[in-house]
């Protein structure tokens, strides 16, 4: 058997196995994992002695060249796709918004643009609903066929994105019989207005307000609300980016009664805290995301879940937008602030830092969380998010010693500064490979733009 790629002496790490082989590629695809796979017969080859390999991570949740008030978000398809692949991201699924009054075909043309040609890993698309007559309703059925396989809702932001509970039941009803996923933004988007404005009026108009105006309460409410609408309408749904413990509490106990209920959470919530906004200014802009930072005793809880798959998938929410001129939008009032942070380039070495080397739990469970179980639930396992004989050869080959600490200056987002900055991570990815393309050779961006191919998924299935 003759290798385009041969990757030898590595540790082959799965969500279930850990073990010494040898992965053999040819025209994109892994056709042989073993022990001694003959050298010989390969083109290239890459010793990975004292490494990892993990199949290629999976961002299930990043806003690439996405509008938000007024402005959009700095990273377009090429720069993110390219700093995903730095940090081991293989694969990514963005957000196409349906606007109201438009249909839901005309959001997913709109991002097919905005990615076509320019992406450098692969990458799938959610479709964003946001208005849903009848017929949208019934649409909801031909974007399945197109490999749109999730639909996301918000329970927050009236006006903009907020759509009520009878319209959320009945996309979930539409969800269970075309076998698709809703994703649910879950806070208690009306009640949170009333804080807003109150808060507003009282002149608390500093960026912590974003995060002081959203209360834990307002999150678990609507995460309770999302999974009792989901029991009814006997749907599975995903719970994006969990935030704190008393929603991780709803998604447990769901979990516990036997409901196909899942969660994400991300890293911000993991490594950053309320203690964030304790900056000098106007600074605390860095952190106004949406769930909010919370206070830090929420971490653990977390980290736990995470170890005690009460939560499934650590995906970014990377939607970032530069302190100068874009979060400066809201320098007099909170609720201008453009929300979102940058992750999408350090998810592998923060988890694997925080879960892995801490001994919250293995690396098994970590390549499930980052890789395995994200595939499961959006439709592209096996062919991604495993090392197997048959799938596409998206690869890392990861150094457990590899140290550094995140910076602004370093990194490969096309944004001026860093949530993470100054956090010291220990496990980093030395190549990445895409359909058995290198893509990072060492930290210097050896792919191609535009080499990224739009993922047609199957149906959602429980990890
Ligand atoms: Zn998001």
């Amino acid at each position: 058997m003759n290798f385009d790629t041969l990757i030898k002496n590595g540790i082959v790490v799965t969500a279930t196995d850990t073990y010494p082989a040898d992965i053999g590629i040819s025209k994109g695809k892994i056709v042989a994992v073993g022990q001694a796979l003959p050298a010989e017969t390969a083109t290239k080859t890459f010793d990975a002695q004292g490494n990892f390999v993990f199949p290629g991570g999976i961002d299930v949740h990043t806003h690439l060249d996405m509008p938000f008030g007024g402005t959009k978000s700095a990273d377009d398809f090429e720069s993110g796709t390219t700093a995903a692949a730095f940090g081991g991201t293989t694969t990514l699924i963005d957000f196409a918004i349906q606007y109201k009054g438009q249909t839901l075909r005309t959001a997913l043309d709109t991002w097919w643009k905005k990615a076509d040609g320019k992406a450098v890993i692969d990458y799938g698309f959610h479709c964003i609903v946001t208005d849903l007559p009848d017929a949208r309703l019934e649409e909801m059925k031909s974007l399945v066929h197109e490999g749109i396989t999730s639909f996301k809702l918000f329970m927050a932001y009236p006006g903009v994105f907020m759509v009520e509970d009878g319209l959320i039941f009945k996309a979930m009803l539409k969800a269970s019989e075309t076998n698709s996923l809703i994703c649910m933004h879950a806070e208690n988007g009306s009640a949170i207005d009333v804080i807003v404005q109150r808060a507003l009026a009282e002149g608390k108009t500093a960026p912590k307000y974003h995060a002081l105006t959203r209360p834990t309460t307002a999150e678990a409410e609507a995460t309770g609300r999302a999974i009792a609408l989901a029991e009814m309408a006997g749907a599975p749904v995903y719970i994006v980016h969990l935030s704190c413990n008393e929603a991780l509490e709803k998604v447990r106990e769901a979990r516990d009664r036997g409901l196909p209920t899942y969660a994400e959470t991300c890293p911000q919530y993991l490594y950053l805290s309320l203690e964030n906004f304790d900056v000098p200014g106007f600074e605390g802009a860095k952190y106004v995301f949406t769930p909010p930072l919370r206070e830090k005793w929420h971490q653990e809880k977390l980290w736990n879940g995470l170890a005690a798959d009460h939560l499934q998938v650590v995906s970014t929410d990377h939607c970032p937008f530069c302190y100068k001129e874009q979060k400066e939008l809201g320098k007099d009032d909170f609720t201008k602030i453009p929300n979102g942070g940058p992750g999408i380039e350090h998810r592998l070495s923060l988890v694997y830092t925080g879960g892995v080397q801490t001994k919250r739990f293995s690396v098994n469970r970590f390549v499930e969380l980052v890789a395995t179980a994200p595939a499961k639930l959006f439709g592209l396992y096996p062919r991604k998010g495993t090392i197997a004989v048959g799938s596409d050869a998206d690869l890392v080959i990861f150094d457990p010693n590899r140290e550094a600490v995140i910076s602004a200056k370093t990194h490969h987002m096309r944004v001026d500064y860093s949530m993470f900055e100054g956090i010291r991570v220990k496990g980093m990815p030395r190549q990445v490979f895409s359909r058995g393309q290198l893509v990072i050779d060492n930290n210097k961006f050896v792919g191609r733009v535009g080499q990224g191919e739009f993922l047609k998924r199957q149906s959602y299935n429980s990890p």
